[in-house]
């Protein structure tokens, strides 16, 4: 075991932590059309208007739950090594776009149109000792 156990992402570009340690979403922006994505457009041309030059913007942290769903088996790619079962859900942010993501707390206490907030919650360790990261968002009070 090394001491440089390390947190990693478990996709580059997804979202950054600030400087306060809040965590933001990254998304692309249209300055011809203000469409907003997410994740990154790699391509960066707007789906929506063929504007080249999209811009990258933060997003978050706040949205509402619009569906949800508790996946009883890892996802495609062999990429998942959190634990399973485990709740998935969209929400859409306050900022107008649509993310698909893992939902915290109890599967039980999840409904449509709750309020959720952005958090970045550790996966798993992988065989280095890192913490594999990822983004989910969390349900909390209004
Ligand atoms: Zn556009």
């Amino acid at each position: 075991m090394s001491g440089d156990k390390k947190r990693i992402p478990i996709k580059e570009k997804m979202w950054i932590t600030k400087s306060n340690g809040e965590a933001r979403l990254l998304g692309s922006r249209c300055p011809a059309c203000g469409e907003l994505f997410f994740p990154i457009k790699d391509s960066g041309i707007c789906v929506h208007c063929q504007h080249e030059g999209l811009e990258t913007v933060e997003l978050g942290p706040f949205g509402r739950i619009v569906s949800y769903t508790a996946a009883m088996q890892p996802p495609a790619g062999g990429y998942y090594h959190g634990p399973v079962p485990y709740s998935f859900g969209l929400v859409d942010l306050d900022d107008g776009v649509r993310v698909e993501t893992h939902l915290g707390g109890e599967f039980e206490k999840l409904k449509v149109g709750m309020r959720a907030q952005l958090a970045i919650e550790t996966l798993y360790t992988d065989e280095q000792g890192n913490e594999v990261q990822a983004y989910c968002f969390l349900p909390v009070e209004e």
